[in-house]
């Protein structure tokens, strides 16, 4: 199949790239670079002798979404593209509302022009806001957005789902992640944040290069089994491929589906530390700092509905995770900067 990949140079969908490609697919990447690297395409090429083609385009470009998918003619979307740090989501919620829902409204409207009727979206655990209980199911009602990021997903999501009841030839996934990481085995290719990372994988990694000083884990007072917070954590090439198992199993007049994807495995943020030394015989620095505002103490995920209806299940644990995580960051200490 010839697949829009939008967001395709940033972590996940670069990994579901390489996935798509060794499936025997033609992903076509379109990104505007914002939070990507160049560089991913020739590390791409590297570890699948392909490199895919690839546009430099603002998902919100009307006019230049409209001359690719005019060009290529696509068969489906995956639709990775748009902005996820919840801190900065909250100091600029316009430009999150603009980019991440207006390029979502955007590619739906070029899609219907073209007649694409196949996406999955990437969504997010945080649609569920605080969870009543754990595991989440997709079943439990979508909650309260603890923050704009978290918002614009619950807004996709209503939009979406508002076209699968009004165009019932499209065919819509809803993919609701956990938390991915890891990196593909090769270390080419990673997790590359900007700044001082917000999320735990690449704070540890980059402690673990010696780029940051020691972690602070936010809180050890919680109502866990080691007082830390509770996450389920997910290999990023786990999730690469749900995303090719949802491509498999769209079929005509399939309409509107959610799944969770995770492993349904909760690890707190010390056993993931643990975790981490132990699969790289490292003794990462830390120290229990105060607890961060907003935080769900526990969560995962019940992710047998993309086991039963996709023959999905992830199949990394927590060391794979970790050793993966830490050869690219350990191949690429200043990550694609070099
Ligand atoms: P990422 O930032 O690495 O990748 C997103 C890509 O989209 C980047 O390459 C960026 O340049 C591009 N982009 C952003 N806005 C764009 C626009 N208007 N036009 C074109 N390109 C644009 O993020 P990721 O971790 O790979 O996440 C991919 C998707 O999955 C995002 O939608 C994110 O919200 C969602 N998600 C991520 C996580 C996570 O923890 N990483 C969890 C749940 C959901
Ligand atoms: N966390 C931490 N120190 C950090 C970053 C994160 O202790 O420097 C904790 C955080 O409080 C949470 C868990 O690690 O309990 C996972 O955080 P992350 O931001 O990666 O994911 P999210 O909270 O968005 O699920």
């Amino acid at each position: 199949m010839k697949i829009c990949v939008t967001g395709g140079m940033g972590y996940i969908g670069s990994h579901t790239v390489i996935e798509l490609i060794k499936e025997g697919h033609e992903p076509i990447i379109v990104d505007n670079l914002v939070n990507s690297n160049p560089e991913v395409l020739n590390r791409i090429q590297k570890i699948t002798n392909v490199k895919p083609k690839f546009y430099q385009i603002d998902v919100r470009d009307e006019e230049k979404l409209d001359d690719c998918f005019k060009q290529e003619g696509f068969d489906a979307v995956i639709h990775f593209a748009g902005l996820k740090s919840v801190g900065e989501s909250v100091k600029k919620p316009d430009l999150y509302f603009d980019n991440n829902i207006g390029s979502s409204k955007t590619l739906l409207k070029v899609m219907k022009k073209y007649n694409v009727k196949n996406i999955i979206f990437s969504s997010s655990a945080t649609v569920y806001g605080v969870p009543k209980h754990v595991p989440l199911v997709e079943t439990d009602p979508v909650g309260q957005a603890a923050n704009p990021y978290g918002q614009t997903k619950i807004e996709i999501e209503k939009i979406l789902i508002n076209e699968a009841k009004q165009d019932e030839k499209m065919n819509i996934v809803l993919l609701r992640y956990f938390n991915p990481v890891g990196a593909h085995e090769s270390g080419l290719i990673g997790e590359d944040p900007n700044d001082i990372p917000n999320n735990l994988m690449p704070y540890i990694t980059q402690v673990a290069v010696g780029r940051l000083e020691q972690l602070t884990i936010f809180g050890n007072d919680y109502p866990t089994k080691d007082g830390t917070c509770i996450r389920d954590y997910i290999h990023v090439v786990d999730l690469a491929l749900g995303h090719l198992a949802a491509l498999k199993a769209i079929k005509e007049n399939w309409g509107l589906k959610i799944y969770n994807l995770g492993t349904g495995k909760g690890t707190s943020v010390l056993e993931l530390v643990n975790a981490f030394n132990q699969a790289n015989n490292l003794n990462i620095k830390y120290q229990y700092g105060a607890r961060r505002a907003g935080d769900v103490v526990v969560n995962y995920a019940n992710a047998d509905k993309a086991l039963n209806e996709l023959n999905w299940k992830a199949t990394h644990n927590i060391v794979d995770m970790c050793r993966d995580a830490y050869l690219w960051q350990k191949q690429n200490p200043q990550g694609y900067k070099k």
